[in-house]
């Protein structure tokens, strides 16, 4: 059976206001979709309701993986399910090394934790972070760069079977992007990852090849294209999304 991260008609509120608006989207083993929209569309509201981060409520639908609904578990039984979320602004985590942080998810997901400290050494050599960053507290006093590069170790040494990126392509110079974007890229055949990555700008998928684009407007997918409509949007913008008038169905 082929993986599958399924998503469908998914509403989801925080504060009091609807932000996600019904989502309806599937992302098989071995792809990468990319959601792109213009600030404020809900994009980093989605990586939240899909990693389980607590603060909102979803009012309806689903999301599944491999047919197994996600939305009933915490944070942590999605991850040991296959799931896994990067922040548009990852958490420090003052006391907590990050080479421990790798060894309990491997242990959670029933591996060997011994392993992962010479995985973790490798990945790190392969996307250019200074293997001392491993026994540093977790994103504390990382630069933005540094940050981006150490959840995307993460996702080497852990292999999810889906990653959701929340831009991570934020805060990176044009060397550091390529070499993050490749690492994800090469995992998808590496080891089958599917991938939804949300990003503002169309110069992560030039590297991070999508086979999928959806553009999400006011919380809504409002279109979905190939490959091309990622350059398409970065030349023309949203405003024709916008001025063809997402109604509200009230
Ligand atoms: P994007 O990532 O696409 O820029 P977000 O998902 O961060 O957008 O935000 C979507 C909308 O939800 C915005 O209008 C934002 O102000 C609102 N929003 C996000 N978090 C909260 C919150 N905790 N309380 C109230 N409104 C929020
Ligand atoms: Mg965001």
């Amino acid at each position: 059976m082929s993986a599958k991260l399924k998503i469908s008609g998914l509403r989801a509120s925080v504060g009091g206001t609807e932000i996600l608006r019904g989502i309806d989207l599937e992302v098989g083993a071995g792809e990468v979709h990319a959601v792109m929209g213009p600030n404020g569309s809900g994009k980093s509201t989605l990586a939240h309701v899909l990693s389980g981060r607590p603060g909102y409520k979803v009012l309806g639908g689903s999301v599944t993986l491999d047919g197994k609904e996600l939305l009933d578990l915490p944070a942590w039984q999605r991850a040991q399910a296959g799931l896994f979320c990067t922040l548009q602004y990852p958490l420090e985590v003052p006391g907590v090394q990050v080479i421990d942080v790798l060894a309990e998810a491997r242990r959670a997901a029933g591996g060997d934790p011994e392993a992962v400290a010479q995985e973790a050494r490798t990945e790190a050599g392969r996307i250019g972070l200074d293997e001392r960053f491993l026994l540093r507290a977790m994103n504390v006093e990382f630069s933005g760069g540094e940050r981006k590069r150490n959840e995307t170790m993460q996702l080497a040494v852990l292999k999810p079977r889906f990653a959701v990126l929340d831009e991570l392509d934020s805060g990176l110079d044009v060397d550091a992007l390529r070499v993050i974007a490749r690492r994800v890229e090469a995992a998808t055949t590496e080891s089958n990852l599917g991938v939804l990555a949300i990003t503002h700008y169309a110069r992560l998928l030039t590297e991070l090849k999508p086979d999928v684009v959806h553009v999400l407007l006011q919380g809504r997918i409002v279109r979905t294209g190939g490959p091309d409509l990622a350059n398409e949007l970065e030349s023309t913008g949203y405003a024709e999304y916008r001025d063809s008038g997402v109604q509200s169905s009230g």
